[in-house]
């Protein structure tokens, strides 16, 4: 063939100028897109192989050499698919085959860090030009009639096209890498973007550098290491379920994710209709609190890395899980703004949440105690996927489980029904065990239980249950007193109590300094206890609310509430204070008394202030020292 100049054939003068600019935040992407051209063409000529069409002997081993050559500024990708001949080459890359482009490239001027959008419109091979001044392409068809063919671009508009000196079928495309690309030179960096998007690229991936010194033994022999390919060919999760152990699914999550705590179980995605879909999501070990969950859910097309955490394909509640996603009739490369409005992507979602819910359940049903025993590691993620997915709820609220104070776990109706002749539609909770242990003894000597709910997800999540069982109330067990705690066979005097409180609240009030103090009093059977604190739900919830609000700038006094001090009037202390109200000898002990009763209480209600610690800290030691 003689050679040949022309231009490419696309409408904008300035293509590669934008190519460079646009995707300059991603620019690794290029490596992406080269190397699955590689394994395209070699799909391709496999295809053509299994048809008859072409016969490949049999000890061929398919692959893709990646050189980094850092003295002469070239990175080369070498495969040995079908290869190209002149006309393919016309064809396939001087036409840039996107008709409208100067269209779409306008409509998304202003979205400068869409880094999506190569391949989809035909862009892949020019993604090179973000990181070379210069591009080469040596290439041999499998076509026996064909010469190979060399083509050379500059990074304008120009190119130019000879008779080529390749022997061997397959194609090498030559990087010269501009001042852009130069991290692109260092065989680390080319390693580890390989290892991004190309660890379950089907053929293997060589990594080699013509450069680096062979390595000698101590006698200065060679030492000829076998190369190893950067990927996996066959990634575990395109074996069928039944052909995987668990050791292999513990592997497959250490090598993928970095994370050597073991994952507590795992669901293997796998279906052909109504659309492709394969992957396995894993549940990692979380970390107690749930701000710290972090999960991962790697998205692949035909085993070609797409993106970390797509919210518009994975429900925003998986994205606490780890996994990996591989769906071939999602395009390689999308914008976010298909996506959200992509009626098949909504379908995907929704899938990949009904096979969780699915596999929850049948958990439930088929290993209960495995599935008691993933709950506290599980349900501050089921209650964040409650909140976000209505369907999700659905499925999942009959087995949401709920630790008690007395019983072990129990689902919401086995609690209710526990307990219907004590508090019907009630459900009494704890956020603390420690700071609440008081009441919790209370609750037991009385014969009662509450549910432990200590994640931050836990509020929002009853209240969204209050609101969906319209039924159901969720009553901290600091709310209130309980009837059963009351001592009623105490004969109430409304005159007397009425005087008493009137003291009580008094000396209070005078002894605390603070004027504002609610009091109330009552019989407590349990007459050892002096007072207790309480608050009741609303109150509560609107200073949670106001501590929210305060956050956003806004006046947390409109939500001003107030504990109240509940003092038992059968206790030997608070009858000492009402007895000794006149005696001016006591009228100091009287005030530790308060100060103290009130500290106490306040200590099994919340954290005291660090001011308060201070002051309860020297009055306990002073209180010590009378007793001297
Ligand atoms: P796409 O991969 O989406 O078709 P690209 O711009 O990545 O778009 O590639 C354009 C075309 O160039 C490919 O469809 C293919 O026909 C041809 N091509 C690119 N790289 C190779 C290769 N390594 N071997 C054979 N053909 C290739
Ligand atoms: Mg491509």
């Amino acid at each position: 063939m003689s050679k040949e100049k022309g231009s490419l054939s696309i409408h904008s003068e300035n293509i590669f100028p934008i190519i460079k600019k646009w995707l300059y935040s991603d620019h690794d992407i290029f490596i992406r897109e080269l190397i699955s051209n590689a394994c395209d063409a070699i799909t391709k000529l496999n295809k053509l192989n299994t048809l008859g069409e072409v016969s490949i002997s049999e000890d061929t081993a398919y692959k893709i050499e990646v050189i980094v050559d850092d003295k002469n500024n070239t990175l080369s990708f070498v495969d040995n698919g079908l290869g190209m001949t002149d006309d393919e080459i016309k064809k396939y890359i001087n036409q840039i085959a996107f008709s409208g482009a100067e269209d779409f490239l306008n409509q998304y001027k202003d979205k400068a860090n869409d880094d999506q959008i190569i391949g989809h419109f035909g862009l892949g091979f020019y993604s090179a030009f973000m990181v070379a001044d210069r591009v080469e392409i040596n290439t041999k068809s499998y076509k026996e009639d064909y010469t190979p063919v060399k083509w050379t671009c500059e990074g304008g508009t120009d190119f130019e096209m000879e008779k080529g000196t390749r022997e061997q079928r397959g194609t090498e495309i030559i990087l010269y890498i501009g001042d852009d690309g130069k991290e692109f030179l260092n065989e680390y960096t080319v390693r580890s973007t390989i290892e991004k998007y190309c660890s379950f690229m089907p053929y293997e991936i060589y990594l080699s550098n013509p450069n680096t010194e062979p390595k000698k033994d101590d006698e200065g022999n060679l030492i000829v290491e076998e190369p190893k390919p950067l990927n996996t060919t066959t990634p575990l999760y395109t074996k069928k379920p039944n052909e995987c152990s668990d050791d292999e699914y513990k592997e497959f999550y250490r090598k993928t994710f970095m994370d050597f705590k073991e994952p507590l179980f795992w669901i293997h995605l796998n279906m052909d209709y109504p659309f492709n879909l394969k992957g396995i999501l894993y549940f990692p070990r979380f970390n107690h609190e749930f701000d710290n969950m972090e999960g991962q859910i790697k998205l692949y097309n035909n085993q070609v890395f797409v993106a970390d955490n797509i919210k518009e394909v994975i429900p925003e509640f998986l994205l606490l899980l780890k996994g990996v996603i591989d769906c071939p009739d999602l395009p390689l490369n999308v914008s976010r703004s298909f996506l959200q409005n992509d009626g098949f992507v909504k379908k995907i979602s929704g899938y990949i949440s009904k096979k969780v819910a699915d596999k929850l359940n049948s958990l439930f049903n088929t290993d209960k105690p495995a599935y008691e025993n993933f709950w506290g590691d599980i349900n501050p993620f089921i209650k964040f996927g409650c909140l976000k997915d209505e369907t999700f709820y659905d499925k999942l609220k009959d087995i949401m489980l709920y630790k008690s104070t007395t019983e072990g776990h129990s689902t919401l109706s086995e609690y209710l029904e526990r307990n219907k002749d004590k508090h019907e539609n009630k459900i009494y909770y704890v956020t603390d065990e420690k700071q609440q242990a008081q009441y919790i003894k209370m609750f037991k000597d009385h014969d009662m239980e509450a549910v432990i709910l200590e994640h931050n997800i836990d509020q929002p999540f009853i209240s969204h249950l209050e609101m969906k069982e319209a039924n159901i109330k969720f009553v901290r067990i600091d709310a209130d007193l309980t009837e059963t705690m009351k001592d009623s066979s105490e004969v109430v005097n409304e005159e007397e109590d009425k005087a008493l409180l009137e003291d009580l609240e008094k000396i209070f009030k005078a002894s605390l300094g603070k004027a504002e103090l609610n009091v109330k009093i009552e019989n407590l059977k349990a007459e050892e206890i002096s007072a207790m604190i309480i608050l009741p739900e609303e109150s509560r919830r609107m200073q949670e609310m106001s501590k929210m609000y305060s956050m956003y700038g806004m006046d947390p006094s409109m939500f001003k509430t107030e504990e109240t001090l509940l003092l038992n009037k059968k206790n030997e202390l608070v009858k000492y204070i009402v007895e000794h109200k006149e005696n001016e000898d006591k009228k100091e002990d009287i005030k530790l008394f308060c100060e103290q009763i009130y500290d106490l209480a306040m200590l099994s209600h919340k954290p005291l202030t660090p001011d308060a610690m201070t002051k309860f800290i020297s009055r306990s030691n002073l209180i010590l020292k009378k007793l001297i």
